[in-house]
């Protein structure tokens, strides 16, 4: 029989978990109709600050079928999720997210995609849930500026609800950036895709870990990690201001030479100033993102670090605590 794995990154989701398991329970029990399967379920603690960690030992006392995996601090969603593809043992994997905002009931519908043959099937998000009016604003115009700096295909309305298969999740694996922004993966690797539409409900409870500052950081890493094209920007500006700065010179120098025209030089200095000051500034942050990036990927450290999975500590060495 096939095996499917559920992961399921959590961080301070206390309070949806049990109903999180209530809703899991008829798919774990091949009771929604699909085919039979094997199931696993690894639940992710991300460094949660309250009594997560808890409440998934407790679930897995009830069922074996619930895994375990304690990261020793708060390491982020995208580790998290590779965390969970590391450890996952399934042919495929799907992800979902502890707060019940991806519908269960969709993942025989991606099963069967799966069957017939996609490796990758992305549910595509056909309402956004209760998400506040300037969010989804913000975020349909970060994956406009998205798509226009980036080469790769980039899906609006599709998040990291998706079913992929063995050979997806070993490719993932496979990359080991800390600066991880899993959407631009996914569509990295390729593999044959396919969607099913579904609609985001809200949070069960609690909210949101991702602030507008988190958001603003990932929306950052999404461009930084997929694409070089905003280094390009300071050699286009800097075509552009020569060129403009040529013509200029010419339109001073006929004026002066022909009119006789006393140049005005203050105003249009400042404004020179000014506006070089500013792409030049620019420009260095810009290089200054990559370089950032470049420092913390070659430390080499690992994207997360394991406290325990299903209460064993990796670091326990046998006979340390002998004699
Ligand atoms: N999450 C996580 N680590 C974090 C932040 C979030 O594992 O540092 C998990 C969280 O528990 C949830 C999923 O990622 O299962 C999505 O998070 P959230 O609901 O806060 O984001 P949103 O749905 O608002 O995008
Ligand atoms: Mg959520």
């Amino acid at each position: 029989m096939k095996k499917v794995s559920l992961i399921v990154p959590c961080y301070n989701e206390e309070r949806n978990l049990d109903a999180l398991y209530v809703k899991l329970r008829p798919l774990l029990d091949n009771g929604l109709g699909s085919r039979e399967y094997d199931w696993e379920v690894i639940m992710i603690d991300d460094g949660s600050r309250d009594a997560s960690l808890a409440v998934m030992r407790n679930l897995r006392q009830r069922d074996d079928r619930i895994n375990v995996l304690s990261l020793s601090r708060n390491f982020g969603k995208e580790c998290a999720m590779l965390a969970g593809f590391d450890y996952a043992s399934g042919d495929c994997a799907v992800i979902l997210d502890a707060d019940l905002q991806d519908p269960v009931e969709v993942i025989p519908e991606m099963l069967k995609k799966w069957e017939d043959g996609y490796k990758d099937v992305y549910g595509n998000r056909e309402t956004r849930g209760n998400e506040p009016w300037v969010r989804k604003r913000f975020t349909l115009a970060y994956y406009n500026i998205l798509s226009k700096v980036s080469s790769g295909e980039v899906l609006r309305n599709v998040g990291d609800f998706r079913l992929l298969d063995r050979c997806c999740i070993d490719e993932i694996c496979g990359l080991r950036e800390t600066q991880r922004y899993t959407k631009g993966l996914y569509s990295w690797i390729g593999f044959s895709k396919s969607e099913v539409s579904y609609d985001r409900s809200d949070r069960n409870a609690g909210k949101s870990s991702f602030s507008y500052r988190k958001l603003v950081n990932l929306a950052i890493e999404g461009i930084t990690s997929h694409t070089t094209s905003p280094l390009r920007f300071a050699s286009v500006m800097g075509i552009v201001v020569a060129v403009a700065a040529m013509a200029f010179l010419v339109y001073v120098l006929v004026k002066t030479l022909v009119y006789g025209d006393p140049v005005a030089g203050y105003p249009t200095l400042i404004c020179v100033i000014l506006f070089l000051g500013g792409i030049q500034l620019l420009s260095l942050g810009i290089i200054g993102e990559y370089i950032g990036r470049i420092f913390l990927e070659t430390k080499g450290r690992p994207p997360y670090i394991v406290a325990s999975f299903n209460g064993a500590n990796p670091h326990e060495r046998p006979g340390k605590h002998a004699g």
